[in-house]
């Protein structure tokens, strides 16, 4: 055993279904840095707030759903199980492959195809997952994995496992023991919607555990083309670049509304236009480098500031969860910057060209 932190289970076993010892299967997830963002703060109009990131990117596979998958791998290690599976836009897929391989289980992986970020299909391969490229959509595939997981000795692994959302909750822990108090506000993404229901169960539990005085108002994004919950029906072809959210059948739609409805949130759509723009403003303002879905939360914020919809005291503590790394989608981050200027290896061309 590694010495030091020994991940969220560990850290965390007085809130999470109990596990042996043995069972548990981590590659030391959690524990993310939340960082100060006040550069962003008063670039989206509310430099008198307190902005943290919640860089969940920083997670072993990436993304927040190693959260998830070291409940899931422990708990499907606890009950025997061979092998996991589930379908996904990708980070789900990385992380199960990855804690699949640590676990010794077979991992397959159901995924549509042309439509997950290249950083993501590259780990599910390189973990040795079986991966099934669907001719179909991120709806279509989960709709398959329920019904072999339902007829077949195969754990799914999918947010609809509750182990996901147990240790989701975590997040929410790790927040409040940071800031010493709960957030006056949550920003994040929705797509299949178990995140934002996490995040609620751990701060409500931390709440009734008085580890907690408050509870924050959980303000959830859809992207404007994949957006289910904000239109109040399903979405039968999502159309969105974040391909993270590109989801038209939240397994988790009732629980989020009741994270909404319960905290006095939001769930509101974004364009791609304002994601996108969020997406650059973090990493060219604060050097922090999130995949799209994750910019959803920010330009969320940025537009109800905007639209003057929240109340933002002096120092209200204002978090938004960054779900999963920049580094997943390398071909938007370059399709939306500037092409790299093609300079002669020579010293006055380059002075020439930066005109110092
Ligand atoms: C999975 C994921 C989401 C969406 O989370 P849900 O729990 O499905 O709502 C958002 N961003 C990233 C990067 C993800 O991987």
């Amino acid at each position: 055993m590694t010495p030091g932190y020994r991940g969220l289970i560990h850290r965390y076993r007085d809130f999470l279904p109990t596990l042996k010892d043995g069972d548990i299967v981590s590659l030391l997830e959690g524990n993310t840095p939340l960082v100060e963002a006040p550069r962003l703060a008063k670039a989206i109009g509310a430099p008198q707030i307190s902005l943290y990131l919640k860089i969940e990117g920083l997670n072993p596979t990436g993304s927040f759903k190693d959260r998830g998958m070291t409940m899931a791998l422990s708990r499907a290690v606890q009950e025997g199980s061979k092998a996991v599976i589930c379908g996904s836009t990708g980070n789900t897929s990385a992380s199960a492959a990855a804690y699949a391989a640590r676990a010794g289980l077979k991992c397959v992986v159901l995924i549509p195809e042309g439509n997950i970020a290249l950083g993501k299909l590259s780990q599910a391969m390189m973990h040795g997952a079986e991966v099934l490229s669907i001719q179909g959509n991120f709806d279509q595939a989960l709709e398959l994995v329920k019904e072999i997981s339902a007829s077949h000795p195969i754990t799914m692994v999918n947010s609809l496992n509750p182990m996901r959302l147990e240790g989701q909750k975590t997040g929410a822990f790790e927040i409040v023991d940071v800031l010493g108090h709960a957030p006056d506000y949550q920003f994040m993404p929705v797509g299949n919607a178990g995140n934002i229901t996490a995040y609620w169960m751990g701060y409500k539990e931390y709440f009734d555990k008085k580890k907690a005085g408050s509870k924050p108002k959980m303000m959830g994004f859809q992207a404007a083309g994949s957006a289910p919950i904000v239109n109040g029906a399903p979405v039968k072809d999502p159309k969105t670049i974040a391909t993270a959210i590109k989801i038209g059948n939240p397994a988790s739609w009732k629980k989020a509304e009741q994270a909404r409805d319960e905290s006095g949130g939001v769930i509101d759509a974004v364009t791609d236009d304002e994601i996108i723009e969020a997406y650059k403003l973090m990493s060219s303002l604060e050097g922090v480098f999130c995949e799209p879905a994750s910019a959803a939360g920010v330009a969320g914020l940025k537009k109800h500031i905007a639209q003057k919809k929240l109340d933002l005291k002096k120092g209200a503590a204002v978090v938004c969860i960054l779900t999963g790394h920049g580094l997943k989608d390398p071909e938007r981050a370059i399709a939306v910057s500037p092409k790299p200027a093609s300079i002669k290896a020579d010293l006055k061309a380059i002075l020439d060209h930066l005109k110092i």
